[in-house]
């Protein structure tokens, strides 16, 4: 965009990616179906089989409602460009593959999305990639875990149960310093709340299955990239063909819009929230870096711009039925994968089960909330509910 001043990010949520010009003045891309482009002379179909034709050649390769959802996000958070695939998981397994090869070491946070995870143990490790996990805290230490053949730095702030605010910055001096490069899973900060590019990350992911998509309708995932690494990862994904359908990009893209507003809401429910958790006896702690006091909390004030809707809730022990009791009888907290969506959502976590370079020793059954856009009294009072029927099941 042109224009004096820098955008705000809210107003360039609005205004990114959106060419209406193009598209008989309509204010939103529209959904292009299209595999089959054609070509107006034989000329111009060899060009494209050259790779020296500027329009698109085949619907694989970035239809307008694909570019678009990608040039937004891109523009966003600060990226050179981002390619879009078809699930968040894609979006944290691509850059891995596009980046590492046989005999090259890859550092993966222990607090890592678990899928994440089984895919560096699997198929990393057969092809041949050393895999190592860190403490996600381990700021500059990290270099303790370095090998002369490590590539890549995988990380994930805050870790999407355990909540652990890594320390970017100092990561990715140590990991530049020694030829690697940082991988960031951004999607609890969203662009808006993590400005990846700014602290030295070379790759930021989103499952924008989360919070871009917001209406638990869509299944897709962002890779935003500086420079560098951009080449490697374009190539791979079109070599893959792991490009997502227009669809499900309009989706992201109309998710993406009002984005801003929905974070600040999210975000200050959870606080709400939050803290009358922190209140309540039958709570040990409560794992959210944007509660002041929150482990992380100084980490999160000093690189953050903004919060999500989701955290960890650590409980006094308890017999497991008792959570049962809680959360079966919970009328507007649904119990289920994912989050990001408008509405709240509750699942038992046990994150002590997959470390293996740090131990988690909450002290406790743990919890995992979203705040969804409800007015946060009545998601309070469904909680209280349910400590009552947590207590009475305990007794
Ligand atoms: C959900 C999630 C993903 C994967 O997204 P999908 O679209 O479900 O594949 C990746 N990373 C984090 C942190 C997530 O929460």
């Amino acid at each position: 965009m042109k224009g004096g001043r820098p955008r705000a990010p809210a107003t360039l949520a609005g205004h990114l990616g959106r060419h209406p010009r193009r598209h008989l003045g309509a204010v939103n891309t529209p959904v292009y179906r299209a595999s089959t482009i054609l070509f107006p002379t034989m000329a111009d179909l060899e060009a494209s089989a050259r790779g020296e034709y500027d329009a698109i050649g085949y619907g694989l390769h970035g239809l307008p409602t694909v570019a678009d959802l990608q040039d937004a996000v891109a523009g966003l958070e600060g990226g050179h460009a981002a390619l879009a695939v078809p699930s968040g998981l894609a979006a944290t397994t691509l850059p891995l593959l596009a980046l590492l090869g046989p005999g090259d070491h890859v550092l993966v946070t222990d607090s890592v999305y678990f899928p994440t995870r089984r895919f560096c143990d699997t198929h990393l490790r057969r092809l041949g990639v050393a895999v190592d996990y860190y403490d996600p805290l381990a700021a500059a230490d990290v270099a303790r875990w370095f090998r002369p053949t490590t590539r890549v730095v995988f990380t994930e702030s805050p870790g999407s149960l355990t909540f652990e605010v890594q320390d970017i910055r100092a990561i990715a001096d140590v990991a530049h310093a020694r030829g690697a490069l940082v991988v960031l899973d951004n999607t609890w900060a969203t662009p808006f709340g993590f400005r990846a590019f700014d602290h030295g990350v070379d790759v930021s992911v989103h499952a924008a299955t989360k919070y871009i998509g917001g209406h638990s309708d869509v299944l897709l995932g962002v890779i935003v990239a500086g420079e560098e690494a951009y080449s490697p990862l374009r190539r791979l994904w079109t070599d893959t063909g792991v490009t997502p359908s227009s669809d499900d990009c309009f989706l992201a893209l109309r998710g993406l819009r009002t984005l801003p507003t929905r974070l600040a809401r999210h975000q200050a429910s959870a606080l709400a929230v939050a803290s009358w958790l922190r209140g309540r006896p039958e709570v040990r702690e409560v794992l959210y870096p944007a509660l002041p006091g929150s482990r992380g909390h100084a980490l999160w004030k000093r690189d953050f711009a903004a919060a999500s809707g989701l955290f960890g809730v650590v409980l006094h022990p308890v017999p497991h039925d008792a959570v049962g009791a809680m959360l079966d009888g919970l009328e507007l907290f649904g119990m289920g994968w994912s989050w990001g969506g408008f509405e709240s959502l509750v699942i038992p976590t046990w994150a002590e089960r997959v470390r293996t370079a740090t131990r988690w020793e909450p002290g406790g059954p743990c919890l995992r909330l979203h705040i969804g856009l409800e007015d946060p009294d009545d998601l309070v009072a469904d909680l209280e509910a349910g400590f009552a029927r947590l207590n009475a099941a305990a007794r």
